[in-house]
């Protein structure tokens, strides 16, 4: 047991079990060829709270160090690494969550999350019907323009671009907080070196491969099914944004209003990104289901689950927009995908969206320190 966690130093005692747990790993360091978790607590002699907090949001939660470590229950160190950094992550998201009186979403989010959907849902549908006859949301339409008769572009943009300033914000916000906690001045998100290697790790996932073997489930057989999916996701999500980017541009700049043919770039990414989220996040939720449940944080499961869901909810609704946009159901699909995507917006900054900013902030620096020890 480490010198804080006899004084009781730490702010949880999840990070008292971190500091605990990362002193014991320290002294074995048998994992430390399996991620970046171990080369960068071996950079240090004791954790303070911010070092914890980066070393947690730094873990991917594959089960490689629970599944090769011989001192995991029942041994009496009851060494379990991955549960133990879920927990201390997941603490951190509320922690830096701005502003503060958000922070409690993220105690019952799948709650949260659902009833603020279901509101944004709402809310369009009845937009819709307020300021149309209710006819109208009924009527189908696939010709350019077809989409503003339900609600006017510059009302959809005024909507959607103040939800994505209002989520920069809080996103830098929580940027901030986190890099006062770890200790990490900002300039070094600047350095390009560092910057260029975090990318080239954040995308192809470098430490979610459990050290090459895969991620381990309950029956202690590594697949490296999680990281296509995460890739499906993540890279369907680039695109659907991509898409929604192209289509701005072909409003503003060639004055060409949605819906468009299937051919044109805006469908074709966007149908593309929409495959990707909805076999992504469909092999993500299974994934999730066959985890073992003794590596895994059950607080988090309404977190991980509610951010599967609404990413998947995103991809559907609006593929089903583009297939049924010629029938009587586009206006009520057109309020749906809406809906999903506002509230998708609304609820980045209190969930589970937060995991890819911190994390690949952790990897920058930890980019930072990896050639700093090389250089001295
Ligand atoms: S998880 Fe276990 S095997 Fe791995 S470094 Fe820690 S104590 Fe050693
Ligand atoms: S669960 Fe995987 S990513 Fe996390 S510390 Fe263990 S080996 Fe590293």
């Amino acid at each position: 047991m480490s010198v804080t966690s006899v004084l009781n130093l730490h702010a949880t005692v999840d990070l008292e079990e971190a500091d605990r747990l990362m002193t014991v790993c320290n002294s074995c360091r048998y994992c430390e060829g399996l991620c970046a978790v171990f080369p960068a607590m071996e950079m240090r002699r004791a954790f303070s709270d911010g070092d914890l907090n980066y070393l947690a949001n730094l873990c991917h939660s594959c089960g490689a160090c629970y599944v090769d470590c011989q001192f995991s229950p029942p041994h009496e160190f009851n060494v379990n690494v991955p549960k133990n950094l879920a927990k201390v992550r997941n603490d951190s998201y509320a922690a830096y969550a701005w502003p503060r009186i958000c922070a409690p979403l993220f105690a019952r989010n799948g709650l949260a999350i659902s009833i603020i959907t279901a509101l944004s849902v709402a809310v369009f549908i009845i937009g819709f019907v307020a300021f149309n006859d209710l006819k109208m949301l009924f009527v189908a339409g696939s010709e350019a323009g077809a989409f503003y008769r339900l609600m006017p572009h510059s009302a959809m943009a005024l909507l959607f671009g103040l939800a994505f300033l209002y989520v920069i914000v809080a996103l830098v916000m929580g940027l901030r907080a986190f890099l006062a906690d770890i200790g990490e001045p900002a300039v070094t998100l600047t350095a390009p070196i560092s910057l260029w290697q975090a990318i080239k790790d954040a995308s192809t996932l470098r430490y979610l491969d459990g050290g090459e073997a895969g991620c381990f489930n309950a029956d202690d057989r590594p697949r490296d099914s999680r990281r296509w999916a995460h890739h499906a996701t993540f890279y369907g999500f680039l695109l659907c944004f991509a898409s929604t980017c192209v289509a701005t541009l072909y409003h503003y700049l060639l004055a060409r209003e949605a819906p468009y043919p299937w051919y044109d770039l805006p469908v074709v990414l966007g149908t593309l990104g929409g495959i990707g989220l909805v076999l992504g996040t469909t092999e993500l939720f299974r994934a999730r289901l066959v985890r073992d449940p003794d590596m895994i944080d059950r607080l988090s499961m309404g977190m991980d689950v509610a951010f599967i869901a609404m990413l998947w909810a995103t991809g559907l609704t609006g593929l089903l927009l583009l297939f049924l946009r010629a029938t009587p159901a586009m206006g009520l699909l057109l309020a749906l995908h809406l809906g999903v995507v506002f509230s998708l917006f609304l609820t980045m900054p209190y969930g589970k969206f937060v995991h890819g900013l911190y994390r690949f902030v952790a990897l920058v620096r930890y980019a930072k320190e990896r050639r700093s020890k090389h250089y001295h």
